[in-house]
């Protein structure tokens, strides 16, 4: 699902951000990044999306070398692959319903199948009953759970999220992590960077 290969970036400095970094994360899996802040996960997280490209190495994500993609795919390319932010990146003046249909206006799906996939979604996160409120009158939590729904509106194979729990105290940070495990125990593929190793610590026993 990702496989880099010898990857390295190097930014103008000269900083190199990421050196021979070599890993394959097969279809399933669900796999943390650690590592304190500068380590390089949030490099790696914009090349893994297509918003940067390695200096040198190889890079496959959901069947695509992003090494040889062509700007016309990056959009098609995206739907394969959902992502989440620390910052959760919701549109403050759209209800939760509005942040998570927008991906699918913007492809002008149907309006019938907007609405069911929308509330199928927030239902699985648990947030259907608060589908007219707007992202400031929900807790850092539920945000996070809003910005999930998002990033699964087109069924993508992996989803990428870069700190997820990053903003949010410890009982909301394991209230993410179950969703995440639900959602990776429908088979879709998690690659989740964090610097909490005490999460990474808990969730391996
Ligand atoms: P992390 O997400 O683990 O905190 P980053 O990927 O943001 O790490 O940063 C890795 C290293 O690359 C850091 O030393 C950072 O200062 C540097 N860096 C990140 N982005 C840029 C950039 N656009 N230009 C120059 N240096 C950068």
């Amino acid at each position: 699902m990702i496989k880099f290969s010898h990857l390295y970036k190097t930014y103008a400095g000269p900083v190199t951000a990421l050196k021979n970094i070599s890993l394959d994360i097969k279809k399933g899996e669900f796999v943390f990044l650690t590592g304190p802040s500068g380590a390089g996960k949030t490099t790696l997280f914009k090349i893994i999306s297509a918003y940067s490209k390695p200096s040198s190495g190889g890079i496959e994500v959901a069947g695509f070398d992003l090494n040889e993609i062509r700007p016309r795919e990056i959009p098609y390319f995206r739907r394969k692959i959902g992502v989440v932010y620390q910052d959760f990146k919701l549109l403050k003046d759209r209800t939760i319903f509005e942040n998570v249909a927008l991906p699918l206006e913007i492809r002008r799906e149907r309006q019938s199948y907007i609405d069911s996939r929308t509330s199928e979604l927030l239902d699985q996160v648990g947030l259907y009953y608060k589908k007219n409120q707007f992202p400031m009158q929900l807790s850092g939590g539920e945000q996070q759970r809003v910005a999930i729904a998002r990033a699964l509106v087109h069924h993508p194979g992996v989803l990428v999220a870069d700190e997820p729990t990053g903003n949010l105290d410890p009982d909301l940070s394991e209230e993410i992590m179950d969703l995440l495990d639900k959602v990776n125990a429908q088979g879709t593929t998690i690659f989740c960077a964090t610097h909490d190793h005490d999460l990474v610590t808990r969730r391996a026993r």
